[in-house]
């Protein structure tokens, strides 16, 4: 296994793979059925492969993700091996006394007196706004002082200003997590993002490497372009690769549901090195970028000028649900997200009252409400 650091924690080596537990191994379809030997067998293999970063969050499994991995730390005996690292559920504060009733209630369900690395879950400029109103990093500042918590840090999705709004309203955020794959380099706080946050010695931990698995089942078209290397590799090891050679980037999660899985991953990165690839090997990556981004249907780059719809639209969400159902051909999956998330909630396409009020606002000259009702047929077709 490799190991980086975060610029601004001395002494901490941490692998450049650390398990993601949102897509852990379930008996049945409900997420709560959590297959605790299976995810023993888990977290042993990859305590045995050298990895030393858990990554999970209140809400994962429909909040049972903290609460299962708690027990499996307990019952394998191996919670001092890793480093372990959850999320305050930012969106469901009220007050400025939640943020220590979520603190006590993940502890308590992870069986640990601290918590390595917590984050701030998901802060896009509107719940920034939030943590500011109730205090939240004063209360973060305690529990850091009192030793619950060990390091500060963000995940984040929203556009690159609300990033840097975000890493500049804070001097002493240690780490950030942000998305980042071969595919949206530049989406949301993307490359300049993480070269802005290692300015400010802000070290990155990335999520989504695999866009939620579906670079690993891209079309033969994909498969054709990167076999064309002399190397053999596996699509997830491609695109692993493509962020493990940033030097900014410490850690990258992968959320894994198998031993095998596990143990390719740690493989990976055991193999990998950063500022390692070619320049014929990124062109490879070019060119499986363009691939997708043609088959994108609405050119949104997710920058949210067109904020706040009057309706309560969230247009950006919408077209990239419509966006990554047609390019990685998951449309039922995304359609399934968009009901739950979007349109039984009164924010999809559908609440769009085409009041024109959006249009002059995007720099992409998207005709708003005529894509976001194309996108609205599209995605309830496919849930
Ligand atoms: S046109 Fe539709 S999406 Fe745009 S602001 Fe009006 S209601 Fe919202
Ligand atoms: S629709 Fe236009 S303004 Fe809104 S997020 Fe997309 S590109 Fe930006």
């Amino acid at each position: 296994m490799q190991y980086r650091r975060f610029p601004k924690i001395d002494g901490l080596e941490v692998s450049t793979l650390g398990l993601g537990c949102m897509r852990l191994p379930q008996r049945s379809a409900d997420p709560a059925d959590i297959d605790e030997a299976a995810l023993d067998a888990m977290v042993l293999a990859a305590r045995e492969a050298g990895v030393n970063y858990l990554d999970t969050a209140y809400i994962y499994h429909k909040g049972r993700s903290e609460a299962a991995l708690g027990e499996s730390l307990e019952r394998t005996g191996s919670r001092g091996d890793f480093l372990l690292a959850t999320k305050s559920p930012v969106w469901l504060a009220k007050d400025s006394g939640d943020w220590e009733r979520f603190l006590d209630e993940q502890l308590k369900r992870l069986k640990t007196d601290h918590i390595d690395f917590y984050l701030l879950h998901a802060l896009s400029a509107e719940r920034w706004a939030l943590v500011e109103r109730l205090g939240g990093l004063r209360a973060m500042e305690r529990f850091r002082m009192d030793g619950r918590i060990r390091h500060l840090g963000f995940s984040f999705h929203d556009n690159l200003d609300a990033f840097k709004r975000i890493v500049d309203g804070y001097p002493a955020w240690e780490f950030c997590q942000v998305q980042y794959n071969y595919v949206d380099k530049d989406f949301q706080a993307g490359e300049a993002g993480l070269r802005y946050a290692a300015e400010r010695e802000i070290g990155a931990i990335v999520m989504e490497p695999l866009r939620g698995g579906a670079l690993v089942r891209a079309p033969r078209a994909v498969r054709e372009i990167f076999a064309r290397h002399p190397k053999p590799r596996m699509l997830a090891e491609w695109a692993m690769r493509f962020v493990w050679e940033r030097q900014e980037v410490t850690t990258a999660l992968s959320g894994m549901g198998s031993v095998d899985q596990v143990l390719e991953n740690a493989a990976y990165a055991e193999a990998a090195r950063m500022n390692s690839l070619t320049r014929a090997e990124m062109a490879l990556f070019d060119e499986a970028r363009a691939f997708f981004k043609e088959r994108e249907k609405v050119p949104c780059t997710g920058c949210g000028y067109c904020r706040p719809c009057p309706s309560g639209v969230s247009i950006p969400d919408c077209f990239e649900l419509y966006n990554a159902a047609a390019m990685f051909d998951i449309k039922a999956d995304r359609g399934r997200w968009y009901e739950a998330a979007y349109r039984s909630q009164g924010k999809g396409g559908n609440a769009c009252v085409q009041c024109g009020a959006c249009v002059p606002k995007c720099p992409q000259g998207i005709a708003i409400p005529e894509r976001l009702a194309e996108a609205d047929g599209y995605l309830k077709g496919g849930a």
